[in-house]
């Protein structure tokens, strides 16, 4: 591909976030910072900016874009914030919340994801953001809590649990619904009041599953 093809690659991608209704700025400079067709598998090289999921290894998927930008910007990052992520996948979306917070911790339940995802954060230098093969169910006490806290596979329910890893005014938004079909992604917003629930956007994303998958 030549350097106008792709950079007219770019420009389009920018427009269809746009077109879909994505305003923040930071969001969108974001998404047109992170190279997308670094976090696809080598044969869906030429889909990297399309709006749609692309398979990624263990059966897992990548998101589409559109969703991507749209779950970022209803987190309401805040540059000083620490971002915990449930569902590392490809790294993708690591990397652009990497772009907008001061640190990510990202984790995965399959370890050949997590290292894959490592790699690559690490050749595009996204030196704030950590991997770990952890599960989402199971955060270990010294991850701490988190300012946001985005969950990228689809809970039946959150756990209270994960809910109490959220900072005094902390948000978590996560697909929530049947592990089949479609999740409405909520956004859970913290204050001294309780917990604040709000439905946003009907979503499709793979489900969480307790446990260290024990295939690689
Ligand atoms: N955010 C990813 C896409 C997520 S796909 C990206 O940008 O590419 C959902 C991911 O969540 C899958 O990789 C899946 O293995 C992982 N996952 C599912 N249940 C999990 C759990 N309990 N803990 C951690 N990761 C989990």
């Amino acid at each position: 591909m030549s350097s106008d093809d792709s950079s007219n690659e770019r420009m389009n991608f920018q427009l269809l976030l746009r077109r879909r209704g994505i305003v923040d700025h930071a969001v969108l400079k974001a998404m047109d910072e992170v190279p997308r067709e670094e976090f696809v598998e080598a044969g869906t090289r030429e889909e990297a900016y399309a709006d749609a999921a692309l398979p990624i290894a263990c059966g897992q998927t990548i998101s589409q874009p559109f969703v991507v930008a749209y779950m970022t910007e209803q987190l309401r990052l805040r540059p000083h914030h620490r971002v915990l992520e449930i569902g590392t996948g490809s790294g993708y979306q690591a990397a652009v919340l990497s772009h907008l917070a001061a640190e990510v911790v990202s984790v995965e339940r399959f370890r050949t994801l997590a290292d894959r995802a490592r790699l690559r954060l690490q050749r595009l230098s996204r030196d704030n953001v950590e991997v770990q093969t952890v599960d989402g169910y199971d955060l270990p006490d010294e991850l701490g809590l988190f300012d946001r806290i985005m969950v990228t596979a689809a809970m039946e329910a959150v756990p209270d649990e994960l809910l109490g890893r959220l900072t005094k005014e902390g948000i978590l938004l996560a697909p929530v619904g049947p592990q089949q079909g479609t999740q409405m992604l909520t956004r859970f917003t913290r204050s001294a009041d309780g917990v604040a629930r709000e439905d946003l956007l009907e979503v499709r994303f793979v489900p969480a599953l307790r446990g260290i998958a024990r295939q690689l």
